[in-house]
């Protein structure tokens, strides 16, 4: 057995007792160690112990770091949780395995275009402002119906829903606002819960978390 970091060992098994509380399978939820300003040093030791899915919110910094991490871990996932640029569409098809921020049309004809370009689809999670804050990315709740249609129109895989709700309030309503929002679509992804909060949301149907800081330390 490789050496498993005691960071990953805990949020591991914080998620898998999370889950099972619930009446969910510890592989229920996957997941993503969010690696953005970590060094490629940082990140290589819980690729060693067999984590392969991570997390990059700047297509530039990922495009950095991750083709060399990828010549030593081919199996490597890494999926883009920060707001996307329609002109670097093209860079983000070619990197990630899954994109987690369709927020507006104007982003998803771009990345349609660019996933017939490139013959790649990364899997798509349409980002909800859950709790309608102004300073917040993500399309608006009333808005969510007529972005899904036009994802699904232009032909991008749509996987799932993705939410940051609001800091330092209780996390538990906007996580299952969220789910139900999925369940009323018929999505079965939902991308939610970060150190802080994240067996909430593995309680509350996330099969995405996002974890940060408690991985990595807290962050410069
Ligand atoms: C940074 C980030 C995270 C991880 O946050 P931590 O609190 O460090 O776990 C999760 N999701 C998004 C969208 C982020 O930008």
């Amino acid at each position: 057995m490789s050496f498993v970091p005691a960071a990953l060992a805990d949020v591991r098994a914080r998620l898998a007792r999370a889950a099972a509380l619930a009446g969910r399978k510890a592989d229920a939820v996957e997941l993503i160690a969010v690696s953005k300003t970590q060094a490629p040093d940082a990140i290589e030791p819980l690729l060693a112990a067999g984590q392969l899915t991570f997390g990059e919110n700047r297509v530039q910094e990922a495009a950095g770091k991750w083709p060399a991490l990828r010549e030593r871990y081919p199996d490597a996932h890494v999926h883009l949780i920060g707001q996307l640029q329609s002109n670097k569409a093209d860079e983000a098809v070619a990197l990630f395995e899954a994109i987690h921020t369709i927020d507006r049309p104007s982003l998803i004809a771009a990345l349609a275009r660019a996933m017939d370009r490139l013959d790649r689809r990364p899997r798509c999670f349409v980002q909800v402002n859950i709790g309608d804050e102004p300073q917040k990315g993500g399309c608006a709740v009333a808005a969510l119906p007529d972005l899904l249609r036009e994802a699904v129109a232009a032909g991008l895989p749509v996987a799932g829903l993705m939410c940051l709700p609001p800091a330092d309030v209780e996390a538990a309503p906007y996580f299952a606002l969220l789910a139900k929002l999925a369940r009323d679509h018929g999505l079965a992804g939902l991308s939610m819960g970060m150190s802080d909060d994240f067996e909430t949301a593995a309680m509350l149907g996330a099969t995405h978390v996002r974890i940060g800081s408690a991985l990595f330390g807290t962050r410069a």
